[in-house]
């Protein structure tokens, strides 16, 4: 059989103009409004990393997945004072614009949005986002009560500012990942949140800015949080269903590292936050622990079949 010949052609086809992929870096709202704007008139679907900088490879998981999926990213970088309390780290936060940029580079990212507090909060600004209590009050909302006011707030403004399809959050900060899945369907943003998950060191330390506060012997006690959070997972897996000795085991795992001061271990009902009787249903642990000048936190989710277990 003698194969069908495909004409050629010398012609080349028309040249698809290629687009330039420059990262664009905004200090204004004004400005990033009308690039957004010219974005959503192209039909272009747009994802939001919104961040506080000093980004690491948590960050970067959260910008690969918006590029893989959106046709524009913006990665905000915005160390959020209001979400801070008077005694927390606000003024030493780790900040380096200069290797941030480089890496947001690196990624194909298309927009930074870097405000000013006075572009965030000009004078006059007053008013706050206030998702019920129900996911604001527990864990990390005791020992830091203006944290997820401070939260919905910056992020309902980054969703008004950024119109973005899709915003992409860690589930590092699983209680942040609910406040905001709450109040961008609440608030009628058609945006949809994505989590992702918790991405670590080679020894289990979940990645985190904070963690360049830890010193040498800080640094070595650190993993005992994924290690007790995996211990969890064990006991649930082997039919562990009674909380009190789950959380105790998880307590006494953190308390062999004698540096490690807990502020919170806790099973709840991963989707209402609510406290368990009998661990069923998608369970929550969570774990807040000082290590030196550090606070560290840390998740894990786990189904856990009803009417299951053997204890
Ligand atoms: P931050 O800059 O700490 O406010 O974090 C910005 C975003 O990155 C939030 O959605 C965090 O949950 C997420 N993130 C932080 N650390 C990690 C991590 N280790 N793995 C995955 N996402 C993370």
């Amino acid at each position: 059989m003698i194969a069908e010949k495909v004409p050629v052609t010398t012609q080349p086809g028309p040249v698809k103009p290629k687009r330039a992929s420059q990262l664009k870096i905004i200090p204004a709202a004004k400005e990033l409004q009308t690039v957004v704007e010219r974005w959503r008139r192209g039909r272009k679907k747009i994802g939001l990393v919104p961040t506080m900088g000093a980004l690491h490879d948590g960050h970067l998981s959260l910008i690969r997945e918006a590029r893989k999926t959106c046709d524009r990213v913006i990665v905000s970088i915005y160390v959020n004072p209001i979400q801070f309390g008077p005694q927390e780290d606000l003024a030493d936060y780790p900040r380096d614009a200069k290797r941030d940029i480089r890496l947001l580079r690196a990624e194909k990212v298309d927009c930074l949005f870097t405000p000013t507090d006075e572009e965030m909060y000009p004078a006059g600004f007053d008013t706050r986002v206030v998702v019920n209590e129900k996911y604001t009050k527990p864990l990390c909302g005791e020992s830091r009560p203006q944290l997820f006011v401070g939260v919905a707030t910056v992020v309902a403004k980054l969703l008004a500012l950024t119109r973005p399809q899709r915003a992409f959050f860690g589930q590092k900060d699983y209680q942040q990942c609910l406040v905001v899945t709450r109040l961008a369907a609440d608030l009628n943003t058609g945006c949809e949140i994505v989590m992702l998950p918790v991405v670590r060191e080679t020894d289990g330390l979940a990645k985190s800015s904070r963690n360049v506060y830890l010193n040498e012997d800080e640094r070595r006690a650190a993993p005992a949080i994924y290690q007790a959070l995996k211990l969890a997972e064990g006991m649930l897996q082997v039919g562990e269903r009674n909380p009190q000795a789950l959380l105790e085991a998880v307590r006494k795992r953190l308390r062999s590292e004698s540096l490690i001061q807990i502020e919170y271990v806790s099973a709840k009902n991963a989707d209402t936050l609510e406290d368990l009787n009998i661990l069923a249903g998608r369970v929550l642990v969570a774990i807040a622990v000082r290590l030196g000048k550090a606070r560290l936190i840390d998740n894990s989710i786990v189904a856990v079949p009803t009417g299951s277990g053997s204890k």
